[in-house]
């Protein structure tokens, strides 16, 4: 296997505002989104880069805010939710619930019981995994672009694995621009880590605003820098957090 990790240059907490990816990046990707394995040491790494930082670090996820803050008990810092429409730390960039949630929701949710798939219930939207069943991946697809063509207050997002909708015009890329304006992020490098393709426009924000991108895993990727896991990832968060 490549060595990609003596091609990442060592992290500088002294001006990097550094903001990571959850699933795949910080922990394993799980059968299911809820039995992600956490590293013992994760919420104080977390505090730790944190402080070294000087408050310039943020968790950037596709996942809930609310389940965000359940796995990372202990970090109490920037964290970005669902695509960059909700967050702590910073003004939430979408206050109310968007129109037609509910009932987006709940027809996922019955497509996905009738078919044997499995529905992840989310604060500003929902998600049908196919792990177990990946030929279906084409039908769900369909289905949630039948969905997001209905109603235009929500866009399809593919994940691994994975169709979601969630609220129109948020993005991971956008949520890098409103906090890289917040006083601790300003004028620090960017270095945003990921693994999935909802990641790549917040990769290439990295990139092309001083900072560069830590693709995480195989797969075509904008990102100049590489990690082949969530392991090499803490261990390269590790080592910057303790210089
Ligand atoms: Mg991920």
């Amino acid at each position: 296997m490549m060595e990609y990790r003596t091609k990442v240059p060592p992290l500088d907490c002294s001006d990097t505002a550094l903001f990571l990816d959850f699933d795949g990046t910080l922990v394993d990707i799980a059968p299911t989104p809820d039995a992600v394995v956490l590293p013992a040491d994760l919420g104080l790494l977390l505090c730790r880069l944190e402080e070294a930082t000087g408050g310039a670090l943020a968790i950037v996820s596709g996942r809930s805010l609310n389940e965000l803050e359940g796995f990372l008990r202990g970090f109490d810092g920037v964290m970005v939710g669902s695509h960059g429409s909700e967050a702590r730390g910073m003004t939430p960039p979408l206050e109310a619930l968007p129109e037609g949630l509910e009932a987006a929701q709940t027809e996922m949710r019955d497509y996905a019981a009738s078919r044997g798939l499995l529905y992840e219930h989310k604060s500003m939207g929902a998600a049908i995994h196919f792990r177990n069943r990946p030929d279906a991946g084409p039908e769900v697809r369909a289905f949630i672009d039948r969905l997001a063509i209905t109603n235009p207050r929500f866009e399809v997002q593919p994940a691994k694995m994975a169709y979601e909708l969630r609220p129109a015009g948020f993005s991971k890329d956008g949520a890098l621009q409103l906090l890289s304006d917040l006083p601790a992020f300003l004028g620090r490098r960017p270095v945003y880590i990921g693994d999935d393709t909802t990641d790549e426009p917040a990769l290439d924000w990295a990139e092309t605003h001083g900072g560069f991108g830590i693709k995480v895993g195989e797969g075509a990727s904008c990102a100049s820098q590489r990690l082949p896991d969530p392991a090499a990832v803490l261990e390269w968060l590790r080592a910057g957090g303790a210089r």
